[in-house]
């Protein structure tokens, strides 16, 4: 299986090349030659395997070059991180609605589902190429991973790569704009290769920095010239992608071992999204031919994706980022929506040339054959803050199950849809615990508005972000997982800003790998 650039089929690669490089040369993403037929039969079998096994026949179907013994022990190693023995495990909600929690990973949220997986799978590429480098009489390569974070993929990202070998990770957040939780998960990580920034300005400027820096010829030789290379643990790897496809499909046999359905009937799948990667990951599993009715693309106040799918225009003119509290899907640049552009319109000119368009006038408008078939697969929504949290209390006081704010998104608009065609199961993905969002939660329990800042809220003046989810806990009964409870006892690592220029960044990865 070779993977080509969503911009030029010319330029592809095999799966540990793509994984290394994370985008390609060209600016565009990879995408594999073509999408793996999964049968009725082969489905069946799944059914009885556990989670890691699964997640072992849907890498072979994308033909992973990794030899199998390999394969298997790298993918076991990453799934006994997770806190649930189903890894991923489904819950009834009510009615018709279910949720995968996706978050029993070791940073409570949903990129562990990829980001325990694909570091491990580009540390073994790694040593790949560097014994055939060794054979030649070459050094050995080392890797930067530059990441830009809105907030979860930062710690996920620092955990997967957390003392890998011949591999440093260097990740930057908009400084302000993620939770002193998700902040305290980064920057009390302890591992020898870490690099954590605050980056004075917002998630996109931190995106664009790094994208910016990946293709500045003068930096990338400088890097080579010293024997490093960069790659991104952004959603747009492949690497990350492929392992979020598998809880899609084990989702779905759970729901026929519950009898909920037969194998062969459809489901609907609720995504809250941001960068359009677990959403796409749905979509792939779709495509393989696990019969799903819709996608529903569920958004925040940040609705450029739910404008896009409702008018065909993906339009970032006069569109400011706005602070929501689900801050992982702040984002007006949805890098992965390339991809399925790619996979609509089957044409890497097309995708090119409406990618030209977003760069130059900041917009592209979608064929009208494209904007139907996007029609037929998507359902888009939106939710406003003060929704996401009254929707978060009203699902506790009717379920007492606690979500958090980014799953409320989604669950949202699934009840919308519900209403519309209640036949049909749905299965939302649940995307966070809820206490790494606690001071929303507490927010959305007691019916405060979201605007309201927390020391204008008295019984929470004096408290810390930890303090304020042990309140919760105690108010609901709920427990808080250990990741979390322990992190105001663990010391502060990191505590540098750097300005948003991308030249400024790339003094200080200089200072890194220059030790
Ligand atoms: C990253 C993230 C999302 C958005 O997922 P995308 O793949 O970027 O669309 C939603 N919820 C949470 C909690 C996340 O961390």
């Amino acid at each position: 299986m070779r993977y080509f650039s969503t911009r030029d089929a010319n330029l592809n690669f095999s799966f540990q090349e793509v994984i290394l490089k994370g985008i390609a040369p060209d600016g565009g993403l990879f995408v594999p030659e073509k999408i793996p037929a999964l049968s009725m039969d082969e489905l069946e079998k799944f059914s009885s395997l556990p989670y890691r096994e699964v997640a072992f026949h849907i890498f072979k179907k994308f033909e992973v070059d990794i030899d199998d013994e390999t394969l298997k022990f790298l993918l076991s190693r990453a799934f006994k991180r997770f806190n649930h023995p189903e890894v991923a495990p489904v819950v009834h909600l009510k009615e018709k609605i279910f949720l995968v929690e996706l978050f029993h990973g070791p940073t409570s949220a949903f990129k562990d589902m990829a980001l325990q997986v694909m570091p491990l799978l580009f540390e073994f590429s790694l040593r790949e190429l560097n014994r055939k480098r060794e054979d030649s009489g070459e050094p050995a390569l080392h890797y930067m991973i530059l990441v830009a974070t809105s907030g979860d993929t930062g710690t996920a990202a620092l955990e997967g790569f957390k003392n890998l070998e011949n591999i440093e990770i260097t990740v930057l957040y908009p400084k302000g704009g993620v939770s002193d939780l998700q902040e305290l998960q980064m920057i009390t990580q302890d591992g020898f290769n870490q690099h954590v920034y605050g980056i004075l300005g917002d998630f996109d400027d931190a995106q664009n920095a790094v994208k910016f820096i990946f293709t500045d010829r003068k930096f990338t030789q400088y890097l080579e010239s010293i024997n490093y290379k960069l790659s991104s643990a952004n959603s747009i790897n492949w690497g990350r992608l492929l392992p979020q496809v598998v809880y899609y499909i084990t989702s779905y046999l759970h729901l026929v071992k519950k009898n909920v359905i037969r194998v062969g009937e459809p489901v609907t799948i609720a995504v809250p999204t941001g960068n359009f990667g677990n959403i796409l990951a749905a979509y792939y599993a779709k495509e393989m031919g696990i019969p799903v009715e819709k996608l529903i693309c569920a958004s925040n106040e940040n609705k450029i994706l739910y404008d896009f799918f409702t008018a065909g225009v993906y339009d970032l003119r006069n569109r400011k980022l706005i602070k929501t509290p689900s801050p992982s899907m702040d984002i007006l640049i949805s890098s992965n929506l390339e991809r399925l552009l790619y996979h609509v319109s089957g044409e890497t000119e097309y995708v090119r040339k409406i990618m030209t368009d977003l760069r130059e006038k900041k917009f592209f408008e979608i064929e009208k054959s494209i904007f139907e078939k996007l029609g037929e697969i998507f359902y888009p929504g939106w939710v406003t803050n003060d929704e996401t949290l009254s929707f978060l209390n009203k699902i506790f006081r009717e379920t007492s199950y606690l979500m958090d704010p980014h799953t409320s998104v989604g669950v949202k608009i699934a009840e919308e849809y519900s209403a519309k065609n209640p036949a049909i199961p749905i299965i939302v993905a649940s995307t966070a615990h809820w206490a790494k969002f606690g001071i929303d939660v507490y927010k959305a329990l007691h019916s405060i508005p979201y605007a309201r800042d927390k020391n204008d809220i008295p019984e929470l003046r004096e408290k810390s972000g930890i303090e304020v989810v042990r309140m919760v806990a105690e108010q609901t009964g709920k427990s808080i997982p250990e990741n979390i409870n322990s992190l105001d006892k663990k010391k502060i690592i990191h505590n540098r800003t750097v300005p948003k220029e991308p030249l400024k960044i790339e003094e200080e990865l200089k200072k890194i790998v220059e030790g």
